[in-house]
């Protein structure tokens, strides 16, 4: 029987038979399923290792093709987010959102580093939930192919006052070039300015800056939309979190 070790981040849980969990695990290289046998028992090992969010190095049995849990020690569990039903929410979507865009073992690595980075990050209350919302999307984005630069008007180059965002085409315009708004996010130069920042810089740096609630919300607003366009798609988690906070 081969051993392997890992560092994997649980993205998914699933009950199975009586006492067993089937886990979608993130590695460094890909994603994995992994058994946890009799997790559930009373006298269940390793349960901690096999809840959803859980970080942990895991020790894999192989086994006719097939991961098992024999053991590992625990090295984050994002614990707060279990406090606050918001953060979960949000967390479950880049849950979520990470599976999707780790399909491909080539971008298990980055994936696993910006969810654990983020994860980290909605733990603590001081960070706005809509920054780090932002924060994850956009960096998201700019991996899976392009983040634009908010520079000024796609069309004409000129910054008004007032800008106006197109997510399916990612298009940015001035009040002049714009044909009709309505069917458009408006984004004041705040906004526009914090675009270009989390742009800009890493992970660590994009956290870090302040800004009010409701520039927060156009800005988590344009980040999503640009990220859901580029995929071509909508995640179920994200909408969810979305309706817990109308
Ligand atoms: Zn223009």
């Amino acid at each position: 029987m081969e051993t392997k070790i890992v560092k994997g981040i649980v993205l998914r849980e699933a009950e199975y038979r009586e006492s067993d969990k089937i886990l979608t695990v993130l590695t460094e290289s890909g994603k994995i399923i992994v058994t946890a046998r009799g997790v559930k028992k009373p006298t269940g090992k390793n349960l901690s290792l096999s809840s959803l969010f859980v970080y942990s190095e895991m020790t894999l049995n192989l086994q006719n093709g097939k991961y098992y849990l024999a053991g590992g020690s625990l090295i984050e569990s994002f614990y707060p987010l279990r406090e606050d039903l918001e953060r979960l929410s949000l967390a479950t979507a880049f849950t979520e959102i990470t599976s999707y865009l780790s399909e491909n073992g080539e971008d298990a690595a980055f994936m696993q580093k910006l969810l654990l980075n983020c994860l980290y990050f909605l733990c603590k209350k001081e960070i706005n939930i809509d920054l780090v919302k932002a924060v994850f999307e956009a960096k998201c984005a700019e991996y899976s192919g392009f983040f634009p630069e908010f520079e000024g008007c796609d069309l004409c180059g000129e910054m008004t006052e007032k800008m106006y965002f197109e997510p399916e085409a990612c298009e940015l315009t001035c009040r002049r070039c714009a044909e009709d708004t309505n069917a458009f996010l408006q984004v004041n130069m705040n906004v526009l300015a914090a675009l270009r920042y989390i742009g800009a810089n890493g992970l660590l740096k994009a956290v870090k800056f302040t800004m009010n609630e409701r520039d927060l919300r156009t800005l988590s607003n344009v980040t999503e939309s640009i990220l859901c366009a580029q995929l071509g798609r909508r995640f179920e988690s994200l909408d969810y979190f979305k309706k817990l906070r109308i």
